[in-house]
């Protein structure tokens, strides 16, 4: 009998034998848990017909032979069924089942005329008319511009906390598109590894469903999406063309504040600054306080910032005679510049020291601490780069952790609601904040 195509399938039917070429595979959780959800493939035959097929999670230990990625196979003996998903991954009436009795054999010539890859590539101007009653998922291409690293936050209508992902995409047009990656999908997105990487950094993102977040068109990821890095399509070179300009590097952007819930307050002791250098931490070694109190100034007699380890963080040594650098568990590393800020806050009664580092220091000064470093003119030890200095005298909700010897490390930062409405009822005024740059670039991006 000959092979079937892909075009040809229809829901539930024994196909005996069919060709095809494993455009892509991933191993999604089932929504909104940690439970893996099958093995699943885009095929694609030499029509360049795609197909969704899966071996279902109960079928994924016994299935020992599978196929891999970008290789052809002749596949024989498998079922289809009604893609009835209320999203569809390919647009086909059909999707394929593979189980034990599937058998998989590649096909070793390497001139086949299958195509490599099966995207449903959406330009970023149809991506609005595509929104309403939206059944297939569909593929991006672009250049990734930036990415905010995953950070917890509050979802209202889940009632609880989710990881977050922010990458923007620009497209030829240097019009750009927000694309968020939820749960697993943000947790598990390397940042390093797009780091690492020369740019410009090219890449399809698949299998999104298009929303809108405050009037815009973003795109939010699925547990079937994938970023595939450089896939070589068509559009490819004039991408690298257009995108291969000097300020064409992935920008990594400071996660914004986190707004503590009503909840996490509730637990927390309010301290006021007095009382802070008089915590004994012993007693609050697993409790940190909240304190609201306005930032004074700054010591540089430390400086701002360390060659930290690129692992755990601790502080570099050098090595004895020699340039390197060693961190006490991991040896010889690359250094990592790493913040520690001595903040001075104060309120009206007292003052007090504390420790900002890590994530709460970035979400202070918006920026990583490489990135305020490369932005220095003569970069010193003690010279304090504006985005620190523009801090002082505001007022922030500051979670803070004491440890021994009295150190009191901030855990969180966020701007203080109360002193918030505290200026805004003192200072009533009819001006428009400044907008973020990349905001307005966005909307004239649109017109
Ligand atoms: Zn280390």
């Amino acid at each position: 009998m000959a092979p079937t195509f892909i075009r040809d399938i229809e829901p539930f039917q024994f196909i005996e034998e069919m060709r095809a070429r494993v455009a892509r595979i991933w191993r999604p959780k089932k929504f909104d848990t940690d439970i893996y959800d099958g093995l699943h493939y885009v095929l694609i035959d030499e029509r360049g017909d795609a197909i969704h097929a899966i071996i279902d999670e109960s079928h994924y230990p016994v299935v020992t032979n599978k196929m891999e990625e970008g290789r052809v196979y002749d596949i024989f003996r498998c079922h289809s069924r009604e893609n009835d998903f209320p999203f569809k991954v390919i647009d086909h009436e059909a999707h394929l089942s593979f189980n034990r009795m599937t058998e998989f054999k590649q096909v070793q010539d390497s001139s086949s005329p299958i195509p490599r890859y099966a995207f449903n590539l959406l330009e970023f101007s149809e991506l609005a008319d595509k929104k309403e009653d939206q059944i297939v998922l569909i593929d991006v291409y672009g250049c990734l511009k930036s990415i905010m690293p995953e950070s917890q936050v509050f979802v209202r209508n889940k009632e609880k906390m989710e990881s977050k992902c922010e990458i923007t995409l620009e497209n030829l047009r240097r019009e750009d598109v927000r694309i968020t990656l939820w749960g697993d999908n943000a947790r598990q997105f390397d940042v390093q590894a797009v780091q690492n990487r020369s740019p410009p950094i090219l890449a399809v993102f698949t299998s999104l469903r298009i929303t809108e977040f405050q009037q815009r068109i973003t795109l939010s990821g699925t547990n079937h999406t994938c970023m595939i890095v450089d896939p070589q399509i068509p559009q490819r070179q004039e991408y690298r063309n257009e995108f291969s300009k000097p300020g064409d590097k992935v920008k990594i952007l400071a996660i914004p504040f986190k707004q503590a819930t009503q909840e996490e307050l509730k637990d927390r002791q309010k301290k006021t600054v007095s009382e802070l250098n008089m915590l004994n931490p012993r007693l609050y070694s697993s409790k940190p306080v909240c304190c609201s109190a306005k930032i004074a100034r700054f010591s540089t007699h430390n400086s701002w910032w360390y060659n930290g380890c690129p692992i755990c963080r601790k502080q570099l040594r050098q090595k004895q005679n020699s340039n390197e650098m060693s961190c006490i568990k991991h040896e010889t590393q690359q250094p990592l510049p790493c913040y520690r800020v001595y903040v001075t806050i104060e309120d009206r009664e007292n003052e007090a020291i504390l420790i900002v580092m890590g994530e709460a220091a970035e979400q202070l000064f918006g920026n990583t601490c490489p990135e305020l470093l490369n932005k220095q003119q003569e970069p010193t030890r003690q010279a304090l780069p504006k985005e620190i200095e523009n801090t002082i005298g505001q007022q922030y909700l500051f979670e803070i952790q004491p440890k021994s010897h009295g150190e009191l490390i901030v855990k969180s930062i966020s701007p203080d609601p109360q002193s918030f409405v505290a200026v805004s009822e003192q200072h009533p005024t009819t001006a428009t904040p400044d907008r973020p740059s990349t905001e307005k670039k966005k909307n004239s991006g649109n017109k």
